[in-house]
């Protein structure tokens, strides 16, 4: 049994986030753990394209960045990894982003159900009160499901994202869950267990016990990300995560290297 690697780090390069790689790995030593992923934003081919995420001249420097963590805290495996927004007609993009660097994984997240609104953005709050929240919902669920189904990623990150405000649709979302997880099994992607959640106003890990009861009951593997968005929130209730993991059956996790799984007891 080990500490389940955090897989969900952000660093300075997507400018909402502070602490360098190699500060986080000194703070994942001092936690005693044995394996952390870098996994921040994705560059877009259009450096305007929004302001939550690195330049892509910037994606050398990323990859820099964690080397050097690498070099500095040996006895920590440190995994090279991006979390990916995941658009419709984006495929080849984020093929072209896989092809540039020795990926271990890559996260893919639906944050936009529109070309134009990234739904978990505070700046972007309003918008939820001029739209039905089912809808929005549907959107998002549609989204993730392609994205399962795409194999171009290895986990799909916080599966119920459209919580995060706690705009709940009065329809039973769980057969659009059910939908995506289907497409997850099928195509070998993980979920993970995000605890940014349980920061957030939804104050709930991603996804809620029910999805995650189901992904169990499906074979759907996980794996655990505090999304980090600074080095005092790597592994943030991660023991929480556990306990919850394990309430609904899961006794593995996956782990990453070069795109290659590999299982292990948590
Ligand atoms: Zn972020
Ligand atoms: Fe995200
Ligand atoms: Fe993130
Ligand atoms: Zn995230």
């Amino acid at each position: 049994m080990s500490t389940p690697a955090d897989y969900h780090l952000h660093t300075p390069l997507c400018r909402h986030a502070t602490g360098l790689p190699t500060e986080y790995a000194a703070r994942a030593v001092a936690l005693g753990f044995d394996e952390i992923g870098f996994s921040d934003h994705n560059p877009m081919a259009r450096d305007d394209f929004d302001d939550w995420r690195m330049r892509l001249d910037q994606l050398d420097h990323y990859v820099e960045l964690v080397t050097q963590a690498r070099q500095e805290h040996p006895t920590l495996q440190i995994k090279l990894a991006l979390e990916v927004d995941y658009l419709p007609g984006y495929e080849d993009w984020i093929r072209d982003l896989a092809a540039r660097h020795p990926w271990d994984y890559f996260i893919g997240s639906v944050h936009y159900v529109s070309d134009d609104w990234d739904i978990d953005n505070p700046k972007k709050l309003a918008a939820w009160r001029t739209r039905d929240a089912f809808e929005v919902w549907r959107l998002y669920l549609e989204r993730l499901t392609q994205a399962a189904a795409s194999g171009l990623f290895e986990i799909i990150g916080h599966a119920d994202l459209a919580k995060k405000f706690r705009f709940y649709p009065q329809q039973d979302v769980q057969p659009l869950f059910r939908r995506f997880l289907e497409a997850a099994r099928k195509s070998g992607t993980a979920i993970e267990l995000n605890t940014a959640g349980l920061r957030k106003d939804c104050r709930e890990i991603y996804p809620a016990r029910p999805i995650l009861a189901l992904a169990s009951e499906l074979g759907v593997p996980i794996t655990f990300g505090s999304d980090a968005h600074a080095p005092e929130e790597l592994g943030a209730d991660f023991e929480s995560a556990r306990a919850l993991a394990r309430s609904v059956g899961y006794g593995h996790c996956l782990r990453f290297t070069r795109r290659q799984r590999e299982r292990r007891v948590f």
